[in-house]
């Protein structure tokens, strides 16, 4: 006789594994290939790993990096934990954005917030093809455009909207780049995203969870109903996202003859 199979408590139900596959970068795909090639030549992507400090506040910057299937937080510089992180790197994006500016500085502390693969170009490589080509240049700037409007929103973010708020839209952008819905993220990486104290990371992360919008356990986060939480977020989430599409995606989706290469991204 067959046992009746027993329901797990609603909680303890397992999320069903989601994992899309991030083919390259929607940055370098939007350029022509000759254009890509001079860019990253023929090396093959570096590996990123989990937690990796590519570089602190007034470092020389020495390579240019267009993340894969990896993402980095962007973290301004504080004293102790005084530290927000402002911005958020991931296939859609490049990591050297001040040599876009002529600037071979970075103001801000860069960490490998989800390991993987990235393109790198030598600073010396990059500054010299946006100078010799100003299409790729233009190409560039689009994302330096998409990339201070997100550092504006941040602000009022930070100052305007509530912790809980905060946290959805962080987790929100963080599943877009880690293109899946079940990510590591530690409390440390929670705390730079709120600008707030462990406890109060805490708080927020229980009120998602409570809500059964989220589980987070020991670092290990997986998004349980993405609609919920972007109803959760404040509305900064979705002003970036409108951003990036407008300025971006219709942009990358032309030169790569297809409307859904950049949709891709930010799919929810
Ligand atoms: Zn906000």
């Amino acid at each position: 006789m067959l046992k009746a199979p027993t329901s797990p408590a609603p909680e303890l139900v397992p999320v069903a594994p989601e994992k899309r596959v991030s083919k390259g970068n929607l940055l370098l795909e939007s350029l022509p290939d000759a254009d890509r090639l001079k860019l990253i030549g023929d090396r093959p992507p570096v590996d990123l790993a989990y937690s990796e400090e590519m570089n602190q506040p007034g470092d020389r910057i020495r390579h240019v990096y267009f993340p894969i299937d990896s993402f980095i937080s962007l973290i301004t510089p504080g004293i102790g934990r005084a530290q927000l992180e402002i911005g958020l790197v991931g296939n859609e994006g490049m990591l050297g954005v001040p040599l876009l500016l002529g600037v071979n500085v970075t103001p801000l502390r860069a960490l490998v917030q989800g390991a993987g693969h990235a393109w790198r170009v030598d600073a010396a490589t990059f500054t010299r093809e946006i100078e010799r080509n100003p299409a790729t240049r233009a190409a560039l700037n689009r994302y330096l455009y998409v990339f201070l409007s997100q550092l504006m929103q941040t602000a009022t973010c930070t100052r305007f909207h509530l912790v809980e708020a905060r946290l959805a839209r962080w987790l929100l952008m963080t599943r877009d780049r880690a293109h899946s819905s079940q990510f590591h993220v530690t409390h440390e990486f929670l705390a730079y995203m709120l600008g707030v104290r462990r406890v109060g990371v805490t708080s927020a992360a229980s009120a998602l969870q409570r809500r059964k919008l989220i589980r987070y356990s020991r670092g290990d986060l997986s998004v349980l109903d993405v609609r919920g939480l972007e109803r959760a977020a404040c509305p900064c989430y979705a002003i970036d996202k409108k951003i990036y599409s407008r300025i971006l995606v219709k942009k990358v989706a032309a030169a790569a003859g297809s409307s859904t290469t950049g949709a891709a991204l930010l799919a929810a």
